[in-house]
């Protein structure tokens, strides 16, 4: 038997502003220690889910109306952001939304916001053992590239010691070698600290070759799901979202 997963989305629906649908019933479970991807067209609804699990939804009037979110056995989807996050949950989101004039050390020190104990300092270094360039880069996080800006905001989900990381297009805007660079540290992360990833991607190709398992989402549903390399082999994913037939 299957234990239960760290995470699961029972049947969610929902409503931005009181009105307007957008999630139609999603059901979504990542295992402790995989790496699941959420494919799909703009507009989807992929960022939104996202959301509803970090809680962030709320920011932004939205609302789980139906259905409900369990970590670790217990029911998330009425908790505050904050809470999620104290719970083991850190969402990086889409843009990056670092602070542009702090530098990268003040950055990464938000990220532990919820901690108490004093490893933060280690931590830190641990963080530049995974992404070097940032440790050379002294000056204020606003002019840093694009690629290490994204590896900033990977490194501050990282201080909060999460269980598990939301990731939301962590290609975007990145050039290729870039992407390949930033996908293979998150799976390195994946092994070597054991945290579980949910990865939201316009960029089906990197996102199966990383993940375990994919949803694919169209307007607010899952309309197909399975193994990464049952995904890579299908032949609607390969038409649709890998580029040529
Ligand atoms: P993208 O890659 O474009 O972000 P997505 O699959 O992540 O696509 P969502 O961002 O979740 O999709 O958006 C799903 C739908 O919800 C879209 O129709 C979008 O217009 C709508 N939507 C998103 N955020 C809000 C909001 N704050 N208020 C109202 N509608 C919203």
């Amino acid at each position: 038997t299957n234990p239960a997963p760290l995470l699961s989305v029972n049947n969610i629906e929902v409503v931005y502003d009181d009105v307007i649908l957008v999630l139609r019933g999603v059901s979504i479970e990542v295992p402790q220690g995989q790496i699941v991807t959420l494919l799909g067209p703009n507009g989807a609804g992929k960022s939104t889910t996202l959301k509803a699990i970090s809680g962030l939804l709320k920011t932004e009037d939205g609302e789980v109306t139906r259905g409900e979110i369990q970590f670790m056995g217990e029911r998330i989807d009425r908790k505050n952001a904050e809470d999620i996050v104290r719970s083991g949950i850190f969402q990086v989101m889409e843009g990056r939304r670092i602070i542009e004039d702090m530098t990268c050390i003040e950055n990464l020190r938000l990220g532990a916001f919820t901690r108490r104990d004093r490893q933060v300092q280690q931590d830190i270094e641990m963080v530049f053992d995974y992404f070097p360039r940032l440790k050379e880069r002294t000056g204020l996080a606003g002019y840093l590239s694009g690629g290490e800006q994204q590896m900033l905001a990977i490194g501050r989900a990282l201080m909060a010691r999460p269980k598990m990381i939301l990731l939301d297009e962590p290609s975007m805007g990145l050039s290729p070698l870039l992407v390949k660079e930033v996908f293979g540290i998150i799976e390195k992360i994946n092994r070597e600290q054991g945290i579980t990833m949910l990865l939201v991607e316009q960029n089906a190709n990197f996102a199966l070759r990383a993940a375990d398992y994919g949803y694919i989402m169209e307007s607010g549903k899952v309309v197909l799901d399975g193994s990464s390399q049952d995904l890579l082999q299908n032949e609607d994913v390969k038409q649709f979202y890998l580029g040529g037939g």
